[in-house]
């Protein structure tokens, strides 16, 4: 990949691929913009979770109180019936297990963009070659993906990373995107997209024109490890609250409730 620099503009970083603790990441939405804004040089940011779209109104209220010096793109990871898919820069949320050519078409009906994370990866539900091929072949209109993230720090963008570059090189050819994919605030920025300029518009520039560089490093084994078991708690924490709130509305329960109130 060549990137032309002109005029002596800057190269920026960005993150477009976080996980926050209302999906399945272990950081609210306010640690990740002071993070962010404290411990790394990123631009431009995204938190994206499995299919909720939360994370936009709520970032939304805290980017309008507090001067942060990063710019933030609301968007969502969409569960499509084909894989995983990013949806960026859009205004509502998307429905999941819909297809993937009617989310490709329903993002950028939106003004937004589509990013395939963990590409190939069978392990991440990765968007497969065989649809990947699909787009390719009948990219038109609204039917194409804005780029494809060829680092991913965890363990299954590790995995994927080399059969997913030749694939976007030899067929799919489009712009190139490095994500963290950060499920904990020390993951963010791990990988990252580095762009000409440094607001939004420059990277969405930059993305147009496929003058993006994916770049990073993996997070080691003793990292995965160690988030995963990060993660249980947190799972093993909702898990416990659903149940309890499923018990009180049980029959039994709430004849007892009653019989103790009368
Ligand atoms: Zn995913
Ligand atoms: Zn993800």
């Amino acid at each position: 990949m060549i990137l032309y620099q002109s005029n002596n503009i800057p190269y920026s970083k960005a993150d477009l691929h976080i996980h926050s603790k209302l999906g399945d990441g272990t950081a609210t939405v306010k640690e990740i913009l002071d993070y962010v804004q404290n411990y790394t040089d990123l631009k431009v940011i995204s938190i994206t979770d499995h299919d909720n779209f939360e994370s936009a109104e709520v970032a939304k209220k805290w980017m309008e109180q507090k001067k942060y010096n990063f710019e933030f793109m609301p968007g969502m990871e969409v569960t499509t019936l084909s894989g995983h898919l990013l949806a960026l820069n859009i205004k509502k949320p998307i429905r999941k297990w819909q297809s993937l050519k009617k989310t490709i078409i329903e993002v950028h009906r939106q003004r937004g963009i589509c990013i395939v994370p963990h590409p190939l990866s069978w392990l991440a539900l990765g968007i497969r070659r065989g649809c990947l091929n699909y787009v390719a072949k009948n990219q038109g209109g609204h039917l194409y993906v804005d780029g494809i993230e060829l680092f991913n720090s965890t363990l299954v963008g590790r995995m994927g990373q080399r059969n997913a570059t030749k694939y976007n090189r030899t067929i799919l050819k489009t712009a190139e995107l490095g994500n963290s994919d950060a499920h904990n605030l020390s993951s963010i920025g791990t990988a990252f997209t580095l762009f000409q300029g440094n607001t939004m518009t420059d990277l969405f520039a930059a993305i147009k024109y496929k003058q993006t560089l994916p770049l990073g490093k993996f997070m080691s084994i003793k990292e995965n490890i160690r988030l995963c078991k990060e993660r249980n708690i947190l799972y093993k924490r909702i898990y416990k609250k659903y149940l309890r709130s499923k018990i009180k509305k049980l029959p039994l329960f709430r004849k007892k409730k009653n019989f103790i109130e009368i």
